[in-house]
């Protein structure tokens, strides 16, 4: 397991990297390589048939797991559900959750913790479309 990095930052930005997804293993939070101070974002890649050793609930923050590889169950409080490649899931603040990776792989997932109720203007509403002159 790698440790995140941050890779380079300048006044406006700072940009780290967990390592390479494809292999990737443990667990990597993201919030002190940024400096982030919206959310806390989490890599996580759980082995075959394999679960996070303790279930967790969160006082006033909500979960958005997002599963990027393999699949397996998840499960909030008492109900249980599939998830794959692709699956996002939202947590509520105030109860339990756990999720297991199914026996034929790994199940690798980012999982973005921010307080409840807290997102107030999104993408079309904050965003602006603004005149730069690229340099990439
Ligand atoms: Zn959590």
């Amino acid at each position: 397991m790698s440790d995140t990095k941050t890779i380079n930052k300048g006044e406006k930005f700072a940009h780290a990297s967990v390592g390479r997804l494809r292999g990737f293993e443990g667990k990597q939070f993201v919030k002190d390589a940024t400096g982030a101070t919206s959310c806390e974002i989490s890599f996580g890649t759980l082995p075959a048939g394999e679960s996070v050793p303790f279930f967790h609930s969160h006082k006033a923050n909500e979960e958005n797991y997002v599963i990027l590889s393999g699949k397996g169950r998840f499960q909030v409080d008492d109900e249980v559900f599939d998830v794959e490649e692709g699956s996002v899931v939202r947590v509520s603040p105030g109860c339990d959750r756990n999720l297991r990776s199914a026996p034929e792989g790994p199940m690798t997932y980012i999982c973005v913790q921010a307080a409840d109720g807290s997102l107030k203007g999104y993408t079309m509403t904050d965003a602006e479309i603004t005149e730069r002159t690229s340099l990439l």
